[in-house]
């Protein structure tokens, strides 16, 4: 009895658990990105075998109702069959050139045209590497060093770019990184998100996701964005929204299209890879002229652009029409008003964010507007055991409460009621955990 119990408690079966013991010998943590350990949440990782539509099978043979989505990336639901038709389509031609491809051209004009004011686009392989370059070509633009972030954001973990990260540097309770050097970051400068900061001559660019989606979901209060927006007119620096997550996920035009702000420049990444390796910067045809090879701001990559990464963003962008946003955020409005009153029946205080397609839950007694909001949220400590008497109902939520639910097109009405059930059901188990 205490081990059927224990059993359908553990976050790993036996075949995960052996998997995870070997990992752990060859590779550090035995996790390729730190988000992916359960540290946060308690036990150890699910191995996956395989994925189709809203579901995992992991190792073990267990079906997981999954919400993490490879980040976000599967808008579409795993393994879509147009995805793997267009990836098996491009392999069979070859898989890389390092030389240009019509799959490149195609993409960038997708993405170009629907985004307002993004004129061009560069194909790179991570959003770690597309906020990298964004910002080198912003100080490059500018002849400026200083760059202003804000806490709680995520932007790829680049020296300059690691401070306040949010993501999976707040879960990790690290408040920067080591062995980035101070001289790295001496001219990044964190500011609490939704505060207009001063922007004086010497800043070259503020980065800032224009909805929050790396500390749980913070959306941008009123005025923030304009704000900000006006604070660079001003002062003559470059605003850049990191779309990696918003960005053909909230709508084709990303967040740019729905907040009414726009920037100078746009980082891509997720949802454009089709689920393989792809980001993109993006902007103005002026500042986009600057890099290499028509001008003097460097940057480069072997498997930039890849043929297969094109084909299955490409696959995926034809796809997302205004049908499947509304039907996205049809899913993600009956999720969040489920989980809100699910929750919320148990007597546990809880917020349920919702911007368009995007949702996260905090147990909250009030809205999260900041990291320190955010925090102090993550802090009560009820997230791991939620987190816990989810998987033990077969959903899979991502493992730190910093992070948001990634909703896709294969979860249907009834996924989304299961879930609600589910979380019903964890909901009274936590509640009853803290009564006793
Ligand atoms: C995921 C993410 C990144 C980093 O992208 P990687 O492909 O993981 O390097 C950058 N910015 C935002 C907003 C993200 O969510």
């Amino acid at each position: 009895m205490a081990d059927l119990a224990t059993a359908s408690r553990a976050t790993a079966g036996p075949r995960s658990s052996e998997l995870f013991a070997e990992a752990c010998r060859v590779i550090p943590g035995g996790v390729d990105s730190p988000v992916r350990a359960f540290g946060s949440v308690g036990g150890s990782p699910y191995f996956v075998a395989s994925a189709k539509g809203a579901y995992l099978e992991d190792v073990d043979g267990r079906r997981l109702l999954d919400y993490v989505q490879s980040w976000g990336a599967s808008i579409l639901g795993h393994a879509h069959p147009a995805v793997l038709e267009a990836i098996a389509k491009a392999a069979a031609r070859g898989t890389t050139y390092g030389a240009p491809t019509e799959g490149e051209v195609r993409l960038a004009e997708a993405i170009t045209e629907a985004v307002p004011g993004c004129d061009q686009v560069r194909f790179v392989s991570s959003g770690t590497e597309a906020a990298m370059t964004v910002i080198r070509l912003a100080r490059a633009a500018t002849g400026r060093d200083r760059v202003v972030k804000f806490a709680g954001c995520y932007h790829g973990h680049s020296d300059a770019l690691l401070a306040g990260g949010g993501s999976g540097v707040a879960t990790l309770g690290l408040p920067d990184s080591a062995g980035v050097p101070q001289s790295a970051v001496s001219a990044t400068l964190v500011a609490p998100y939704n505060e207009v900061p001063e922007i004086d001559e010497s800043v070259a660019c503020v980065i800032v996701e224009p909805v929050a989606a790396n500390m749980g979901l913070v959306a941008p209060v009123e005025g923030f964005l304009e704000g900000l927006r006006a604070a660079c007119d001003r002062a003559g620096a470059l605003l850049i929204f990191d779309e990696v997550i918003t960005g053909f996920r909230v709508g084709r035009a990303g967040a740019t299209g729905l907040v009414g702000v726009q920037p100078d420049l746009w980082c891509f990444g997720k949802v454009i890879g089709g689920g393989l390796p792809l980001a993109a910067l993006g902007g103005r045809r002026d500042l986009m002229s600057q890099l290499a090879p028509i001008g003097p701001v460097y940057q480069a990559g072997t498997l930039s652009g890849n043929p297969l990464a094109t084909a299955a963003g490409l696959a995926v962008l034809e796809r997302l029409d205004q049908g499947a946003y509304l039907e996205l955020a049809e899913s993600v409005g009956l999720l969040a008003r489920g989980l809100a009153e699910a929750i919320g029946r148990s007597g546990l205080a809880v917020e349920v964010p919702v911007f368009g397609t995007l949702v996260s839950v905090f147990f909250s007694d009030e809205p999260v507007r900041d990291y320190n909001g955010a925090a102090r949220a993550a802090q009560r400590g009820l997230f791991a055991p939620f987190f816990r008497a989810m998987l033990a109902r077969g959903v899979a939520l991502a493992p730190s409460p910093y992070e948001i639910a990634f909703v896709s097109l294969a979860h249907s009405r009834e996924d989304i009621e299961r879930t609600v059930e589910a979380a019903a059901a964890a909901a009274v188990e936590v509640a009853q955990g803290l009564g006793s």
